[in-house]
């Protein structure tokens, strides 16, 4: 007979643990399975994590959360893509937008007509036929209307917010549908002598408490799948050479951007991302190539608001653990590894994770194949980003530091060397695998940073210029114009959702 799971145990409190715990307690019966969280005030969380991606919203609709509760409660702001500032070559930028570029026609991408316009000579760039690029660049925001065939329908939007924020929201809305939050310090892990399961979790107060299912939440400690299950760790510091941050908010200065500005310094990029109530700033960057005390220099020169506080220090390896989970242990959040927050996925990880287990939701038997299939379907959504962030160092013209002399010059994985040759000849590129990263973002990217097919796609390449660009030239003066009739986003938020501050 199926014996059901009937003790789940989180361990860890950060954004990781909480959306956990929210997830699990939004689906099962509080009276038939226990969730129990356990976290340590005395350790706290990493308390950085601003910027999203817009697959945050479905995890919000699937707890029920409505955006405007959810935006005051986090002092949200609205995020239409990133711009990179100095990444291809300096004095560059462009937008990797959320949405599409343009409208596709006959079965072909966007992105080949005005490969075949700028052959032609058209030298607009492709931020311009971009909605979310173009509203961002003007500093606007409107939510996109509802089954409307208007050029703002093609906005995407995910958020800005207060990461801690955000883990006190959810631990108030899991609290409140059964999870019970245990406040201690987990000194010794119980395992079976013989499996090597997890049994039990004894506390520095004197409690233990045990469970059928844990999840290791516990951030870069890894404490269960690491420490005590003895899980390695895939180093992808060779292909993502950065290993150091340093992190402080400052005061608003300037219009409220409803984008992240990640600019290119010597050795790394330093993160812009405004909440409603300060903007948080970060300095990524490479120890072989900086020191953490000109790393702070350069934060602090570059602050445009006042600084709030001192930086903070954060060491990590680019990677993730062989397995995400091993005997009845899954590791989700940092303990399940850390892709730098260049495209903002680490809560996005997190997610997927989530809702990955929900989906494979096992009995209490745990069978492997279940496990197999979900080490399988996380290792694919990590390498698949991985290739992703790589791009941004690979394709550079910059020569300028050691730093990026290296990143232009490193090997890359295969998968990611296929995917450039591939676009620089007639501009092609394919979704794999339902991959996060759809073809608006690697277009937008691989042209942002000088990788130009030689020609566009043959067909394409027939037609003629002034069709082209008469078609593109109506795309771009519509969304022109649709920008120029939405709010700022400042008074978008002043009224859909100001933050209630203390
Ligand atoms: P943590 O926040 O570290 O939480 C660990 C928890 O485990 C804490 O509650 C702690 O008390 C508990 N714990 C640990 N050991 C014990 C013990 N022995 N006993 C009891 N409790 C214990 N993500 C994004 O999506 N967007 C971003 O813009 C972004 N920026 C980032 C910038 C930097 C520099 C870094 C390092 C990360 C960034 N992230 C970002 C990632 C994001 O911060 C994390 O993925 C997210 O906050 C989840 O953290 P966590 O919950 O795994 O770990």
């Amino acid at each position: 007979m199926t014996s059901y799971l009937k003790e789940i145990v989180i361990l860890g409190g950060g954004s990781a643990g909480w959306m956990t715990a929210a997830a699990l307690s939004s689906l099962v019966d509080s009276q038939k399975v226990s969730v129990v969280l356990v976290e340590s005030d005395q350790i706290g969380t990493i308390g950085v994590g601003e910027a999203t991606i817009p697959d945050i919203i479905n995890f919000n609709r699937m707890l029920g959360i409505s955006e405007d509760a959810f935006m005051k409660a986090t002092h949200a702001t609205f995020k239409l893509g990133i711009e990179f500032v100095d990444w291809g070559r300096k004095g560059q930028a462009y937008i990797h937008p959320f949405g599409t570029h343009g409208v596709d026609m006959n079965g072909f991408d966007f992105h080949q007509y005005w490969l075949r316009a700028r052959q032609g000579g058209h030298t607009h760039p492709i931020d311009d036929y971009s909605m979310s690029a173009v509203a961002a660049r003007q500093a606007r925001f409107d939510l996109p209307p509802a089954g409307q065939n208007s050029p703002r329908a093609h906005i995407r939007y995910a958020y800005h917010f207060d990461a801690t924020l955000y883990a006190r929201f959810l631990r108030s809305y899991a609290e409140q549908r059964g999870v019970r939050r245990v406040e201690g310090k987990v000194e010794r892990v119980v395992q079976n002598p013989d499996s090597g399961d997890i049994e039990a979790l004894a506390l520095d107060n004197g409690q233990t408490l045990t469970g059928e299912l844990f999840f290791d939440c516990t951030g870069f400690s890894a404490l269960l799948l690491g420490k005590t299950l003895g899980v390695g760790y895939h180093d992808w510091s060779h292909w993502l050479p950065c290993d150091a941050a340093q992190a402080v908010a400052c005061t608003h200065a300037g219009p409220l951007l409803p984008y992240t500005r990640s600019t290119a310094r010597p050795s790394g990029w330093q993160w812009r991302i405004p909440t409603q109530s300060r903007t948080g700033n970060g300095h990524i960057y490479s120890r072989a190539f900086m020191d953490d005390g000109e790393a702070t220099e350069i934060l602090l020169a570059n602050l445009d608001g006042e600084v709030m506080g001192t930086p903070r220090q954060i060491r990590f390896t680019a990677g993730h653990r062989h397995t995400f989970w091993k005997n009845n242990c899954i590791a989700i959040g940092l303990s399940a590894g850390f892709l730098e927050p260049l495209e903002s996925t680490s809560i996005y990880l997190i997610q997927e994770g989530i809702s990955r287990f929900i989906a494979l939701f096992p009995d209490a038997s745990l069978p492997a194949v279940v496990r197999d299939e979900y080490n399988r379907h996380m290792r694919t959504e990590f390498e698949q980003v991985r290739d992703f962030i790589i791009l941004h160092y690979k394709a550079t013209e910059r020569d300028d530091t050691p730093f990026w002399d290296y990143c232009r010059t490193m090997s890359i994985p295969d998968s990611l060397t296929h995917k450039i040759e591939l676009f620089r000849t007639a501009g092609r590129t394919f979704r794999y695998e339902e991959e996060l990263f759809a073809r608006t973002s690697w277009v937008a990217v691989f042209l942002g940073q000088g990788i130009v097919p030689q020609t566009c796609d043959p067909v394409i390449a027939h037609l003629p210029y002034d069709t082209v660009v008469r078609s593109l030239e109506s795309m771009r003066a519509a969304m022109a114009a649709e920008a120029a009739r939405m709010p700022t986003h400042a008074a978008f938020l002043q009224s859909y959702c100001p933050a209630v501050r203390a």
